[in-house]
């Protein structure tokens, strides 16, 4: 229970949203899917006079093709993702990370992809896919609205670059060719938290040599970590690809991040094989998709 009284707003718009948000900011508190922050708001973790509850922002939980790519707002969920249509474009990477939260199906109807990246605990899952998939985010404040590589709205662990009065409104993915996915973990149990995640995105040319990948790293550093593997461009052998991979994740993890669950030597001894693993994976998946397995 949340002791105290709260000014509980609940606005339908975006920019009801903002206003309410504006009139007090250091003392008020985003609701997005409320997974973490009601709780936080009952063990006094948190405090505030007031809430804005993103729930009835419906142009919030909209998913929608642009020009330029996708467009999702702060609060689709998990779940929007799993149950979507997903079979092509970026929204495969996210459907494929939504479907291995654990939590059950309540965190994934109500955890929103905006709330985890905005709480930007280093072993989420959402901001390494995103972060992967080179997104933009989308924030509106009183000045109005601008728009960042989603990576640089990641401050630290657990601090967000947003200000105060500002509102994490959705994010821009652009267009991408078809190609391989890989998504990877690696926790302690079936239904335990990450300890070290792994994203990648990656194109093959006509002859099947590695034509662009993107590799991203969560939860070895505070932040997720975009592993530079251009040296792996041209390459067809797999041995020899996966090989560099974990060399460049193992120089590139050079202030591991440690907490309760893992400390900095573990997680940068892991984090080279969660990368391989990854790539393996998408490499796989780009040869089905070039031999039409995957239509
Ligand atoms: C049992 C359990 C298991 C879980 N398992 C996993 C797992 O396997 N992998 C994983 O990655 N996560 C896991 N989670 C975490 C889950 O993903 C997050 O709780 C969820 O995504 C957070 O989203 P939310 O909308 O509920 O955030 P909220 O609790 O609503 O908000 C979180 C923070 O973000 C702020 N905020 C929210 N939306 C906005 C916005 N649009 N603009 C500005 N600020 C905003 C809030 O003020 C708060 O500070 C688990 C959680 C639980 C409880």
């Amino acid at each position: 229970m949340i002791a105290g009284a709260l000014d509980y707003r609940l606005p339908e718009t975006v920019r009801e949203a903002t206003e309410q948000l504006a009139v007090e900011p250091r003392d008020t508190c985003v609701i997005g899917g409320g997974t973490w922050v009601v709780p936080w708001l009952a063990s006094g973790e948190r405090t505030a006079g007031r809430v804005v509850d993103l729930r009835r922002v419906a142009e919030l939980r909209a998913i929608r093709a642009t020009d330029d790519g996708v467009l999702f707002g702060a609060t689709v969920t998990y779940s929007d993702l799993v149950r979507g249509d997903t079979s092509a474009g970026p929204l495969r990477l996210l459907a494929l990370m939504a479907r291995g939260v654990t939590g059950g199906v309540q965190i994934r109807n109500q955890g929103t992809l905006g709330g985890s990246f905005v709480a930007a605990r280093p072993s989420s899952d959402a901001p390494t896919a995103l972060v992967a998939l080179d997104a933009r985010a989308v924030v509106r404040g009183p000045g109005g609205e601008r728009r960042l590589a989603a990576v640089e709205l990641l401050a630290g662990a657990m601090r967000s670059a947003l200000a105060p009065a500002e509102l994490l409104t959705g994010f821009e993915l652009p267009l991408q060719q078809d190609g391989g996915i890989g998504y990877v973990k690696l926790k302690r149990g079936a239904s335990s938290w990450p300890l070290v995640t792994a994203a990648t995105r990656l194109e093959l040319d006509s002859s099947g040599r590695l034509e662009a990948v993107r590799l991203v790293v969560g939860g070895a550093t505070a932040t997720p970590l975009v592993i530079d593997v251009s040296t792996v461009l041209g390459s067809q052998g797999d041995v020899a690809v996966l090989a560099e991979v974990e060399r460049r994740t193992s120089a590139a993890v050079v202030e591991p991040y440690a907490d309760v669950l893992a400390d900095g030597s573990y997680r940068a001894a892991v984090a080279p094989v969660v990368a391989r693993r990854a790539v393996a994976m998408a490499l796989a998946d780009a040869r089905r998709d070039r031999s039409g397995e995957r239509r």
